[in-house]
């Protein structure tokens, strides 16, 4: 298999007026990058979290539990001890657009 970065792109919409795309970018190394933008979030911080299923038919319901490969507990982004997905808060300003980050989800998912 050649070496190269890994890519997925998650869209979102729904029946609020939230909407975005996320690119998650997974390098060679196993680290995993999201980037993305968000518009029509209400001002403040807002849970950012990969889900391990992407069944949004009944809302976050469906959607399952964190992202959890490596069996761990929940936890901020700067712990050892956290869901690959726990991504901690995102913060929307007054301007109804969020762009971001360089978010590292984890190192290793695979493993
Ligand atoms: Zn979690």
């Amino acid at each position: 298999m050649a070496t190269g970065s890994v890519k997925a792109v998650a869209l979102i919409t729904g029946a609020t007026n939230v909407r975005g795309s996320l690119h998650f970018i997974q390098e060679p190394n196993g680290s995993t990058h999201v980037t993305g933008r968000i518009s029509g979030l209400s001002p403040g911080l807002h849970g950012f979290h990969i889900h391990a299923l992407g069944d949004t038919t009944n809302g976050c319901n469906s959607t399952g539990p964190h992202f959890n490969p490596l069996k761990k507990d929940h936890g901020a982004p700067c712990d050892n001890e956290r869901h690959a997905g726990d991504l901690g808060n995102i913060i929307a300003g007054s301007d109804d657009a969020l762009d971001f980050f360089n978010s590292l989800v984890s190192k290793k998912l695979t493993q």
